[in-house]
């Protein structure tokens, strides 16, 4: 195989390359979505297309460059083997980078969320659901975005931060910058799990896109670790000889809150 194919290969493995025909769907490098499309073009160059419409980087070469994919036309035999059906069925998705604790992420984590308390939004919108000011405190809600998250966690070490999902280059001070963008402003969600640990922290976002109202907190997208998919486990649940299971970590906790009963979260792609 050719230096180009190979280089190609293992950048669209890297972003969890997974094939969809004769392209290749990856997560993309700005909107953070598994809903960039990448193909070899006509013109023998490769092409990006990112589906999500919140992004502001759908089309172009930067895409490609971003990615770091080479820009330039391909070689003829390297755009045959690319266009061949083979070659994007043998793309694998790179595996994941080391994750963190769950000790350790329970200690980030909640200090992320003490970072970002509940504004007047983040209650209005929980109160809608049936959540009072006593339930979100008392669960840990936060607002997202908020500046400066990083300056203000407990651990310093860039080594460790970086095993955090969401801590993108903790040297640079970056967190996971799709998730700062303001189209992206949410109600930040502990997910916890049997014995209360903060081990994943969500998104709901007050504006849903066509990915959803949800984000887990993630650096897979540039080759760090993916978030746990966790099933929510709210605090003080009741035990009870029957389990309730419901979609969605705040409406486990509305549940939790409102009845004397065991329940669980499951992450849902529909929950509120
Ligand atoms: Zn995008």
């Amino acid at each position: 195989m050719s230096a180009v194919l190979k280089q190609i290969q293992e950048v669209l493995g890297r972003h969890g390359g997974r094939r969809q025909g004769r392209q290749v769907r990856l997560r993309c490098p700005f909107c953070q979505h598994n809903c960039l499309d990448v193909a070899l073009g006509e013109t023998g160059r490769l092409i990006a297309h990112c589906l999500s419409p919140a992004c502001a980087d759908r089309k172009g070469n930067h895409l490609i460059k971003q990615l770091g994919l080479p820009v330039d036309v391909l070689a003829e035999a390297d755009r045959e083997a690319l266009g061949s059906e083979t070659f994007f069925g043998e793309i694998t998705a790179a595996p994941s980078a080391p994750r963190a604790s769950a000790a350790t992420r329970d200690q980030i984590y909640r200090a992320w969320l003490a970072a970002c308390p509940p504004d007047e939004q983040t209650r209005r919108f929980l109160a809608r659901y049936g959540l009072n000011d006593e339930e979100i405190d008392k669960r840990g809600y936060g607002r997202w975005p908020v500046e400066d998250v990083l300056g203000r966690l407990p651990m310093t070490d860039p080594a460790v931060l970086k095993t955090v999902p969401g801590i993108i280059d903790p040297g640079n001070g970056k967190l996971d910058t799709a998730l700062r963008d303001p189209r992206f402003a949410g109600v930040l969600i502990p997910v916890r799990n049997a014995e209360g640990q903060v081990v994943t922290l969500k998104v709901r976002l007050y504006q849903p896109d066509a990915s959803g109202k949800m984000r887990s907190l993630s650096s897979a997208y540039c080759g760090g670790p993916e978030a746990e998919y966790a099933i929510h486990h709210p605090l003080d649940t009741q035990k009870s000889s029957r389990v309730h299971v419901v979609e969605g970590e705040i409406k486990a906790d509305i549940v939790a809150a409102l009845a004397r009963v065991t329940v669980l979260g499951l992450p849902g792609v529909h929950g509120i």
